[in-house]
């Protein structure tokens, strides 16, 4: 039997996406392949992701709070989890193709390093280029995988994962660029509802804000549990991009909230940069974690021989190969080979 034709009906069961969805059958590739037989494009490349090692250290490396002792806290693999999540249910509540959302979530974070932001923002100030997760999301996915070779990912899902970042001042403002697929622009509003829901509950966790502190609006508007407003922030979403159906008269095909909704979820996003990530007790872990990143970045550039050829290429510069080796870290790892050299910034962690 040819199973080739499995495809073929998943391709045209495509037809009756919406017709702004984008369809597998025109993905493209860096390197074109033959397709596989069962199984989509994108599903091919969220397998892809799946499996690589790099997904698996996601589970040990941290959201917000800095290598948590408690197992409830969540983690770069349950975060990345709970935006697939979010994110495939707005796709198929808008026709959009499920299976380009799925890809590009499970790959939006996995070029975070070890301690979240901090080790991002440590990474940044090493490198001459600068260092961010999403460019680094694309570096693992199509350079430093599959061997230094690189996943030869769709265009469409590596395009999602660059763009998934958002400015601080709007969900919505350009900052990283709009992704050039609806699929795309749904990942990157998904990661904000997800995290912004998911971070408020450790909070709480954490002892550093109760559901009551929310601000008013929030609170009214999108309810008082987690469930409440995850739901109230998808529905939101999902009436007032309609036009992405294309279904008659359903308006411009954007992904947006209301106007109201946007208000609010904007005010709640910027209360928890102030009430959380850029809170001073959180912070003095943090700047302790970037001294420990630091630390790493500097001891593998002076010891270039001790960069594994696992992660990293051969040739690059030796900063570059020792921002891919430490940002490929988790926490713990991280932690241990740091108190193996002797940095005392990495002693006294939970972990
Ligand atoms: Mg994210």
């Amino acid at each position: 039997m040819d199973l080739r034709v499995v495809r073929m009906r998943l391709e045209e069961n495509e037809e009756r996406l919406s017709p702004f969805a984008a369809r597998s059958k025109h993905a493209k590739r860096r390197i074109a392949e033959e397709p596989a037989q069962v199984r989509t494009a994108y599903q091919r490349d969220r397998d892809r992701i799946l499996h690589t090692k790099a997904f698996r250290r996601l589970k040990h490396k941290t959201q917000v709070f800095i290598a948590p002792q408690q197992d409830h806290f969540v983690t770069r693999m349950t975060h990345t989890l709970e935006v697939a999540q979010v994110a495939r249910t707005i796709a198929r509540a808008l026709n959009l193709n499920e299976d380009l959302t799925e890809a590009a979530a499970l790959g939006h974070d996995i070029g975070h390093g070890p301690f979240g932001h901090a080790g991002e923002e440590a990474l940044a100030e090493c490198l001459p280029e600068g260092f961010r997760h999403n460019y680094q999301s694309v570096r693992v996915l199509d350079v430093l995988e599959g061997g230094g070779k690189g996943l030869n990912l769709t265009l469409d899902v590596l395009d999602a994962i660059e763009k998934s970042s958002k400015a601080r001042e709007d969900i919505f403002a350009e900052g990283w660029g709009v992704p050039n697929t609806l699929e795309g622009q749904v990942v990157k509003t998904a990661d904000a509802i997800a995290y912004v829901n998911h971070d408020i509950g450790d909070a709480v966790r954490a002892g550093l804000l109760t559901e009551r502190d929310l601000p008013d609006a929030a609170q009214s508007e999108l309810g008082r549990t987690s469930s409440e407003r995850l739901n109230a922030l998808i529905t939101d979403l999902v009436e007032a991009s309609w036009g992405a159906t294309g279904e008659m008269d359903a308006g411009p095909a954007v992904i947006r909230f209301s106007p109201r909704i946007d208000a609010v979820a904007n005010e709640l996003r910027e209360f928890m940069f102030q009430r959380v990530y850029f809170y001073d007790l959180t912070r003095a872990e943090a700047e302790r974690a970037k001294r420990v990143v630091i630390y790493l970045f500097r001891h593998f550039v002076a010891q270039p021989g001790r960069i594994s050829l696992d992660y990293s290429i051969a040739s690059d510069p030796v900063e570059r190969r020792a921002a891919d080796y430490v940002s490929g870290m988790t926490d713990r790892y991280a932690l241990r080979v740091a108190r193996e050299l002797g940095c005392e910034d990495a002693v006294g962690f939970g972990i």
